[in-house]
């Protein structure tokens, strides 16, 4: 599945470029201009990467940065500013970013950055074991545990799990369940989902466990303790 970066850029003349260039380069690009729809959108849209201009109508960058971190997203977020100024750097990455470029730059530039975060990423991502509560997932061997129990997973079990185990106590809806296990071809009326939730719960609750897959209704699910 395609890269979904965020970019949050209130100057239409930026946001067109880099924005046609990503898309150019097959990325899912979604836009915010202000700092609460960036916020909106990166807690909702699970994001890869995230492209945030500091100077922001509203929330500024800079804030949006920080309360991505304190909501414990860790998606890579590339900071831009008009301003080449050393202080605004070191706020940028204090506030929690990834990497900071300076306006105006050449499209092949962010291209380079992009890709690089992307990388940096992927073997965290792939390696560190997942835990929760007794839950534990092993990425590079695609096991799973329920305490001491050996819990078998087919390959999408596996992804539906992982995806809620990189985001514990966080409510997923049916669209991005949808959208990052299979893509948006199953339209909105198949059951797979609950299916595979179904299936999920009774191979993770065999022993009588506790149940930490929940329904929340009208929305989607939640990892989650109770
Ligand atoms: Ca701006």
């Amino acid at each position: 599945m395609n890269d979904k970066i965020l970019l949050v850029e209130d100057e239409p003349q930026i946001a067109g470029f880099i924005s046609r260039g990503l898309r150019r380069e097959g990325y899912n690009v979604i836009q915010a201009t202000d700092g609460e729809t960036g916020l909106e959108l990166a807690f909702g849209e699970l994001p890869d990467l995230v492209i945030l201009d500091v100077m922001l109508p509203g929330i500024d960058g800079l804030n949006v940065c920080r309360r991505i971190r304190e909501g414990e997203l860790q998606v890579p977020i590339l900071m831009l500013t008009a301003k080449d100024a050393i202080p605004d750097k070191v706020a940028g990455l204090e506030a929690g970013a990834d990497d900071y470029m300076v306006k105006p730059f050449a499209f092949e530039e962010l291209l380079a950055r992009v890709r690089a975060l992307r990388r940096r990423r992927a073997p965290i991502e792939s390696d560190a074991p997942l835990t929760f509560a007794d839950l534990t997932l092993s990425p590079t061997t695609r096991m799973a545990h329920r305490g001491q129990r050996n819990v078998e997973l087919t390959a999408k079990e596996y992804d539906l799990l992982e995806l809620f185990m990189r985001h514990p106590n966080q409510v997923l809806t049916r669209d991005q369940i949808y959208d990052r296990i299979w893509g948006y071809d199953f339209g909105g009326e198949s059951n797979i989902i609950e299916v595979y939730i179904r299936y999920l719960r009774s191979k993770l609750e065999a022993e009588g466990e506790t149940r930490l897959l929940h329904t929340i209704r009208g929305v989607g699910y939640a990892l989650r303790e109770s």
